[in-house]
């Protein structure tokens, strides 16, 4: 005789009845591949990426990236070929990296009219117009200490000597994102995305747009996720790519540990508008 009939009414299982417990048994729709297909809420095709240009100044140059076999730093020219290629295979939009010529405290190149990106986004959007240029808009890549901001050093206009020497200032640092942004917008991209972990970052880049009567108000603090949101070891080979090596950034970028973390950021540097 089923002892568990017997003993508590339960239908007979492999656990004695304790599966009666599970209310929903969504495994039937995934018995067949055809069940599978048709239930499918996730699609993942060539017009969901975007492509990420590293572009540097020259003429047909491809520079192999020795961290990331297969990835360039290209030449305008030759990131113009490059989105051609993606283009091709359905790939609707690339985001722009920019190698300066020259790296100094501030960055100048950076939010410079004639600047590596700026000249990217004006020779991509006139080769391919429908293509969706996005830009990083960060200062590790033209800072010559690597930092993703204004560091607090003696003799700069940014100087506060109530903090460390070398520390990275947040808020000066807003100021140059704002110029960034509002440069890629005039160059004529279609998106920006700041990534610098700085707080508040989103909102200086929509007021300088409004406060400069731009049209344009247009940023992706989404994006940011995707390029550098975490202080982790897997970020360290992307540094190269961008010619940007620095060592210590855990003060300032999220902790891969703290779930917490990841989130209150977004708040943070959203700020009120946008
Ligand atoms: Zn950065």
């Amino acid at each position: 005789m089923d002892r568990t009939i017997k003993s508590n009414n339960r239908a007979e299982g492999p656990l004695g009845g304790l599966n009666q417990s599970i209310t929903a048994r969504p495994r039937r729709l995934r018995q067949t591949s055809a069940l599978r297909g048709m239930l499918r809420e996730t699609e993942l095709n060539a017009r969901d990426f975007i492509y990420p240009l590293f572009v540097r100044h020259g003429h047909k140059l491809r520079n192999a990236i020795g961290s990331m076999p297969g990835v360039f730093q290209l030449s305008v020219d030759e990131a113009v070929r490059e989105a051609e290629a993606a283009a091709r295979l359905g790939i609707p939009g690339v985001i722009l990296f920019g190698i300066p010529a020259e790296k100094d405290p501030v960055g100048l190149e950076n939010f410079a009219p004639d600047g590596v990106v700026q000249q990217a986004i004006q020779a991509l959007k006139r080769e391919l117009p429908d293509l969706v240029v996005v830009t990083d808009v960060c200062l590790c890549e033209y800072t010559d200490s690597g930092h993703c901001g204004l560091l607090n050093l003696p003799g700069s206009e940014y100087y506060q000597p109530h903090l460390p020497e070398g520390y990275v200032l947040n808020d000066p640092t807003l100021e140059v994102l704002s110029k960034v942004a509002l440069s890629h917008a005039e160059a004529g991209a279609d998106m920006v995305a700041p990534s610098g972990m700085m707080d508040g970052m989103v909102q200086p880049c929509a007021a300088r747009w409004i406060r400069t009567g731009s049209n344009i108000c247009r940023c992706c603090p989404t994006l940011s996720s995707m390029l550098r949101p975490f202080t982790a070891p897997s970020v360290k080979p992307r540094r190269a790519p961008r010619s940007s090596e620095i060592a210590n950034r855990t003060r300032w970028t999220r902790l891969m540990p703290r779930r917490r973390c990841a989130k209150l950021p977004w708040t943070l540097m959203k700020g009120p508008t946008c």
